[in-house]
Order: C-alpha cells, then sequence, then structure tokens
C-alpha cells in the first residue's frame, strides 16, 4: 500500500511518499520540502496569509518531484494523508483541500494526520526506530509536552509549559540578541562562542516535582540582561548570553524528562520537535541517558522541523495497526486547535 501525506500546517510545505508493508517498517519512497522561512523574515515571523499563498504555489510542484523521485504514478497511491490540525488554519486548509481533491480525482480515502503526533512518530523515519511504550519530550515552536506513549494513539500528557514552548524561547531570546527568525538554529550557532556561566539565568518550575514547564520568565530575565548589556554589547557577551539562555533551557528539558521517566519507571526516551535538533540538548540527553542505562531516539536533524515524511508515516503506523479513520473524498474540516491525547 502506497500513502502520500501532506503538511501545511504553519511555514512549510511537505510532502512524502511511504510504502506500507501488512507488517515491520514503512519505507520512505520519496519526500520534498519547501520552506518559507525567507519569505517571513523580513516581518520576524510567520504572515499566516503568505504562508497559505505560498503553499498554493508550492505543494502541486513539491507532489510531482516525490513522484518522480519515487518513480510512482498518481493512480498506484492508495491512501492520500494530511495534517489536519492544529496550525494555522488558512494553511491547514491549503493541504487539506488538495489532498481531498486528489483523493476525489483517484476515487482514494483520505486520512487527517494530528501534526503532533507526526513529529511524535518522526524518530520511526530512522534506522533506528524506537519500540513502545516510551517517554516522548516534544519540543517544537509551538509546544512542550511530556507524554507517555503505549501505543500509536495512546497518548498521555504527563505534563506541558504553562505559557512559552522551548521552541519560542529560542526564538524570543534570539529576537532580543537580534538574530534572524526563526532564531532557535541562530542562537545555538552564537552560543558555540559564548560562556554560559557568565550570566545567572532562572530555570522556572525545575523544583516543582512535576514534568511541567514555564518558559516566560526566561524571556524577561534575558530582556532585562540585554536593557544592562547597552546598545552596543560585544560579540563575546551577545555569545555568552546566547550560551546561558540555551543552557538554561536545556538544562529544564533534560531535568524534566528523566523526571518523567523516573515516574514513569520508563527505560526509552524519544525526543520529537524542532528543539529537538539542538546539539547541546542531545549531548546532555545523551549523557544523562547512558549513565542511567536509559535509550533515547531522535528524529533525523532534517526531520526534527516541519516536514511531510512524518505525517505519511504516522498514516503508515496507524494504517498497519487497522487504526485509520479513513474518509471518502468529500467535504473535509480543519482542526486549528487540536489536543493530541484528544485524538
Ligand atoms: P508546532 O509543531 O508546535 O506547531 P512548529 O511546527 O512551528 O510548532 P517545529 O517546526 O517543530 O515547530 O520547530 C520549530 C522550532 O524549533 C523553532 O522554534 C526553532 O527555533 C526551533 N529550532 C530548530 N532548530 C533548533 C536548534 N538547533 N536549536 C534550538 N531550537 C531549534
Ligand atoms: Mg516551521
Ligand atoms: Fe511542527
Amino acid at each position: 500500500m502506497k500513502v502520500l501525506g501532506f503538511e501545511s500546517s504553519c511555514d512549510e510545505t511537505g510532502v512524502a511518499l511511504i510504502e506500507v508493508p501488512e507488517r515491520g517498517a514503512p519505507k520512505l519512497l520519496g519526500q520534498a520540502l519547501h520552506s518559507q522561512i525567507a519569505m517571513h523574515q523580513a516581518y520576524g515571523g510567520v504572515v499566516p496569509e503568505l504562508a497559505s499563498r505560498d503553499h498554493i504555489r508550492r505543494v502541486l510542484p513539491l507532489t510531482r518531484e516525490v513522484l518522480d523521485q519515487a518513480g510512482v504514478a498518481l493512480n498506484e497511491i492508495d491512501v492520500i494523508a494530511y495534517t489536519q490540525g492544529p496550525g494555522l488554519a488558512g494553511a491547514l486548509l491549503v493541504g487539506a483541500g488538495v489532498a481531498v481533491s486528489l483523493a476525489a480525482a483517484l476515487g482514494r480515502p483520505t486520512l487527517g494526520i494530528h501534526h503532533l503526533e507526526g513529529h511524535l512518530l518522526s524518530p520511526f523515519l530512522s534506522a533506528d526506530a524506537p519500540e513502545f511504550p516510551f517517554v516522548a519530550l516534544l519540543v517544537s515552536g509551538g509546544h512542550t509536552q511530556l507524554m507517555r506513549v503505549d501505543e500509536v494513539g495512546a497518548y498521555e500528557i504527563l505534563g506541558e509549559t504553562i505559557d512559552d514552548a522551548a521552541g519560542e524561547a529560542f526564538d524570543k531570546s534570539a529576537k532580543l540578541l537580534g538574530l534572524p527568525y526563526p532564531g532557535g538554529p541562530h542562537l545555538a550557532r552564537l552560543a558555540e562562542q559564548g560562556d554560559a556561566t557568565q550570566f545567572d539565568l532562572p530555570r522556572p518550575l525545575l523544583h516543582s516535582g512535576k514534568p511541567d514547564f514555564s518558559f516566560a520568565g526566561l524571556k524577561t530575565a534575558v530582556l532585562t540582561q540585554v536593557k544592562k548589556l547597552g546598545d552596543a554589547p560585544s560579540e563575546q557577551q551577545r555569545a555568552d548570553l546566547a550560551a546561558a539562555t540555551q543552557a538554561a533551557i536545556v538544562e529544564v528539558l533534560v531535568k524534566k524528562s528523566l523526571l518523567a521517566l523516573k515516574q514513569t519507571g520508563l527505560k526509552r526516551l524519544v525526543v520529537a520537535g524542532g528543539v529537538g535538533a539542538n546539539s547541546l540538548l542531545r549531548q546532555q540527553l545523551n549523557t544523562a541517558c547512558a549513565k542511567r542505562q536509559l535509550r533515547v531516539h531522535y528524529p533525523e536533524l532534517s526531520l526534527c522541523t516541519d516536514n511531510g515524511a512524518m505525517i505519511a508515516m504516522a498514516a503508515a503506523l496507524r494504517l498497519q495497526r487497522g487504526m485509520a479513520d479513513l474518509q471518502p473524498a468529500g467535504g473535509f474540516e480543519v482542526r486549528p486547535r487540536w489536543a493530541l491525547d484528544a485524538i
């Protein structure tokens, strides 16, 4: 069985094709991605209307590219999956509209996928795929959650952020440091030249005893330091502050992940979402988990942020388990706000 997946929840248009065997690992046959980052950079963030329009421009050429890569014809596709939510309504409608139209033309069913389930299951695209059950640390631009995952579709939220997401904390701090949008990777790069001990930043809720998070106070603390540095901070001061910010975020993510593992008694951690690409986070999780004989899994670096492959993979894993809510092509609705534990 072949499943085509579309992702268009925010500022990446992603398309991917996966071969789904009855059992065994689904295989990625092709994928293509267009990031709109350069287009939104001038505005310092994503402009929803521009995002929707650009998805429209990109989605069909990317689909052709994927089919060419895979050497598969349109009518060989069995199921068409798309991100149904959460995300920007207009952006979601483009992916959903294209998926349902294509399905109608081909006489095939569609499958709406939860974007965060896509992130969560993205490590199944790696050679070293995880086994259930596991604790998942989902750290993206809009979400920071620790989850207990017993199987595909069995998601229990153990704790989450009460204000900003980890990716948001990276991006907002980076903006204060004068770095371009999205600031996470830029801040991480600047931090390589810095000394994290030069600034003392808060670790909110670190000792709450629960796997919850709060990052809004950190952003305020960074703002206070930026103001203290004045109009012309040295390159070294900026790098030191970047390093201190990254260290604060990473320390909280690592300690809370270990807490969730301890409280659940599970021995396996899966990291997913854009911040999962952060190398300090990976280093510290690797060290902490090795020390405690815990396994840790990540998506491939290029699959941490939004992409079509993770949507097609989530669809594939659901299809294999008979858990796919297939819909005949027809009307459709997107769900801009949609909790993962509600699916
Ligand atoms: P959501 O999935 O919650 O709807 P999103 O799709 O916008 O949000 P992702 O695409 O998963 O989020 O991740 C984007 C985030 O990851 C941005 O905040 C970005 O700064 C951050 N990010 C990407 N690479 C790195 C890195 N190396 N270090 C830190 N943060 C990073
Ligand atoms: Mg994005
Ligand atoms: Fe995402």
